[in-house]
């Protein structure tokens, strides 16, 4: 998944874009908001992350303008301490979530993982579903949460889809290669090993045994499929 990261503090735009990478986002950056309105407009991205004070154009404006455009990517917005009383404005304008400077960078991380769950996977049979369950499992799509047993389950932004994903083309064999596409979306990381680390870590998460899987099961040779 591709964000952008509009920012004026150099440093800050290192410390992020190291962290994001790390958590498997690709991460493009400007450092200026005109700069990052354009390539907002031209590429494709899954999320922006805009600094509010920026030269040559804000992150409200920004985010206003590319709303009126039809651009509806979650929006992320810095803001400094004090701009507090600027946040009815942005949400206003547009913008999904809020991180006041200074935070910390799994504050950052947790932000991005809730606004990307909550927003929807393209390329399903347009069979959607708000909920769902299996086993002891129930999920609500909506909202982004799954319980089992009971209990919470943390899943990461990754784990959702991909879980969204074969729930909502339950019953179908997905190649590894296809579920990257559509998951991970274009310019995805270029193994398909990924995939099958992030069915692992399902499997470790919601199956009652994870190495007999009875919902999440492997098709030999094909891919994955989700049991209908
Ligand atoms: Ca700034």
């Amino acid at each position: 998944m591709r964000v952008l990261l509009v920012e004026d503090e150099e440093g800050l735009v290192l410390t992020l874009t190291d962290r994001l990478k790390s958590e498997g986002f690709e991460v493009v950056s400007a450092t200026d908001g005109k700069s990052g309105f354009e390539l907002a407009q031209s590429e494709h991205f899954d999320l922006f992350i805009l600094d509010v004070m920026l030269p040559k154009k804000n992150g409200y404006d920004i985010c206003r303008d590319l709303r009126q455009k039809g651009i509806a990517t979650p929006v992320l917005m810095l803001t400094a301490k004090g701009e507090t009383i600027d946040k009815v404005l942005g949400l206003k304008l547009g913008a999904d979530d809020y991180l006041t400077k200074p935070f910390e960078m799994i504050e950052l991380v947790a932000r991005v993982e809730a606004l990307l769950r909550r927003s929807p996977v393209q390329q399903t049979d347009g069979s959607g579903v708000d909920s769902f369950r299996f086993g002891e499992v129930s999920i609500d799509f909506k909202r982004a949460e799954v319980i089992k047993s009971h209990q919470p389950v943390e899943l990461s932004a990754m784990e959702f889809r991909l879980l969204q994903f074969l729930i909502e083309n339950r019953g179908s064999v997905h190649s590894r290669d296809h579920l990257l596409d559509a998951v991970w979306g274009y310019d995805a990381m270029p193994s398909t090993r990924t995939v099958d680390v992030h069915i692992a870590w399902l499997r470790q998460k919601l199956e009652d045994n994870p190495k007999h899987p009875a919902f999440i099961q492997t098709v030999h040779g094909m891919g994955y499929k989700f049991a209908a």
